[in-house]
């Protein structure tokens, strides 16, 4: 049977490209099919292709990870027409074996955007922050109280978080999403732009319009390159390793930070009880501790969790990520906006990158909804100026400040250990330093997007 129950398309559509209206799914048909359909139902078929092959939008963004996702739900009911174009299958995309540390701000956007709900049953709480250094017996604890809130934070999965996203996309009826389907090719011109898409089920690629672009295609983005945006940073020393544990004892919801000479340990409180580890060391290091056979490893892990969390038992594979900074040059260019790890990349130390790019999502659906309804072009070069001036500072800190902390706790040159276990102690004892480090891992230290205070006041 050739594949017609996945072509959904509105009369609208149909008739009216520019009255793009829900339910839109761009048809799915393989060319071997077309040859099987009667001569009326094949020219059906074309006229909707056609008609949906060159559709205008206001904004398209490209790649449906939680950063892509997080921008398109912002802008539902804003009165643009987004499409969201997302490379991998639904079922694909939303295996990750990861979870994120999710600091309160992003909770607040998330709540402000109408999908806390769904998320809050499914994370953790953190009760408590740990930070420590080594074999050195002092241990900085931070408390909700120490900010004033309920909450330090959470940590959630990537799961449960693409799931609300997700879901909340469905009902959005200003937003068309398009899974699995690539963006191979943008064309610029001085109004908008040209988007070149191929899926897995069009015989042809489909064409569409859009005022601006959104590059949410990840730290490898393919329209950053394309658009000749440099970037500058580096590669670190190190590797990451991740893993997903079960503890003999039970977390207690803290969320513990070690630091090592070889580089930071995190172990992330997970909702069912296991705990998720964020294993920096050097690239050599990380090879050896992915390939140890697992009692060996978890006799290692047990030592630098300094038996926190007793006997651990492996409950996942061990996966390795390269770890870089990377900050673009210029997060704009004409008709062209970036976002998320497209834009920067950080040191996984203190759980920053994701929760950066859900802001750069929030602040950059206020400035265009803004635009939008005072009339202005949103694709112009003096509306993305403004994403650029809150944004790219604010990224600056958080990219300096996780190489600061990597680079002051992994080493062992003397004065320097001496310095920062003094820094420590300060920490620990002086309430006004750690309320200022908590509000800046919380997000709440930079401008906060509309949509967060409106649930934060
Ligand atoms: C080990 C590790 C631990 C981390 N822990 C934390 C943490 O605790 N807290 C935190 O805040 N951050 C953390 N991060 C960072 C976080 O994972 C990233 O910042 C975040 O996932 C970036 O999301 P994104 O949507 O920008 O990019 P991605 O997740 O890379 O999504 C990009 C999407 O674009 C799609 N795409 C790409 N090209 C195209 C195309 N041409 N057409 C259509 N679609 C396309 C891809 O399929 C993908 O779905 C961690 C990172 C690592 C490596």
């Amino acid at each position: 049977m050739p594949r017609l129950d996945s072509v959904s398309i509105s009369a609208e559509a149909v008739s009216n490209s520019k009255q793009l209206a829900k339910p839109t799914t761009i048809p799915l048909l393989l060319a071997e099919n077309r040859q099987t359909l009667d001569s009326d139902t094949r020219n059906t078929i074309d006229r909707i292709e056609t008609a949906t092959t060159c559709l205008d939008y206001d904004l398209a963004i490209v790649g449906g990870g939680i950063i892509g996702n997080t921008l398109a739900v912002a802008l539902q009911n804003s009165g643009l027409r987004v499409v969201s174009i997302e490379s991998q299958a639904q079922s694909v995309s939303i295996v990750k074996n990861r979870a994120y540390v999710l600091s309160m701000l992003s909770g607040q956007i998330f709540e402000g955007m109408g999908i806390w709900n769904q998320i809050l049953p499914l994370v953790t709480q953190f009760s408590q922050i740990q930070i420590s250094d080594a074999d050195y017996a002092g241990v900085v604890k931070m408390y909700p109280q120490d900010l004033g809130a309920e909450t330090l934070g959470y940590a959630a999965s990537h799961e449960v978080l693409l799931t609300a996203l997700q879901s909340k996309l469905q009902t959005a009826a200003n937003i068309t999403t398009m899974c699995p389907a690539q963006v191979v090719g943008v064309d610029y011109t001085e109004t908008g732009a040209e988007i070149t898409i191929e899926t897995p089920d069009t015989a042809t690629p489909i064409k569409i319009r859009a005022s601006l672009v959104i590059a949410a295609d990840g730290a490898k983005s393919s329209l950053r390159e394309r658009a000749g945006i440099e970037t500058t940073g580096w590669n670190y020393w190190q590797s990451c390793i991740t893993a997903t544990i079960k503890p003999e004892k039970h977390h207690q919801n803290v969320a513990y930070e070690r630091f090592w000479y070889a580089g930071p340990i995190g172990v992330l409180p997970l909702a069912d009880g296991r705990c998720q580890v964020v294993w920096t060391v050097p690239h050599q290091q990380a090879e050896e501790l992915q390939h140890l056979p697992t009692s060996e490893f978890l006799q290692e892990l047990e030592h630098c969790t300094g038996g926190l969390l007793g006997k651990l038992e492996l409950d996942s594979q061990r996966w390795l990520f390269p770890v870089k900074l990377m900050q673009s040059k210029q997060y704009t260019a004409p008709r062209l906006a970036l976002i998320g790890d497209a834009a920067h990349c950080c040191h996984p130390v203190a759980g920053q990158g994701m929760n950066l790019g859900i802001r750069d999502a929030a602040a950059l659906a206020e400035i265009l909804v803004a635009a939008h309804h005072a009339g202005e072009d949103i694709g112009s070069d003096s509306v993305l100026q403004r994403y650029t001036n809150w944004r790219k500072p604010e990224n600056w800190v958080i990219l300096a400040f996780t190489d600061f902390l990597d680079r002051l706790f992994s080493n062992r040159i003397f004065p320097i250990v001496i310095v920062r276990r003094f820094g420590l102690l300060l920490l620990d004892r002086i309430p006004v330093f750690k309320y200022l480090a908590l509000r800046l891992m919380t997000g709440l230290a930079g401008r906060i997007p509309q949509v967060a205070k409106s649930v934060s006041q």
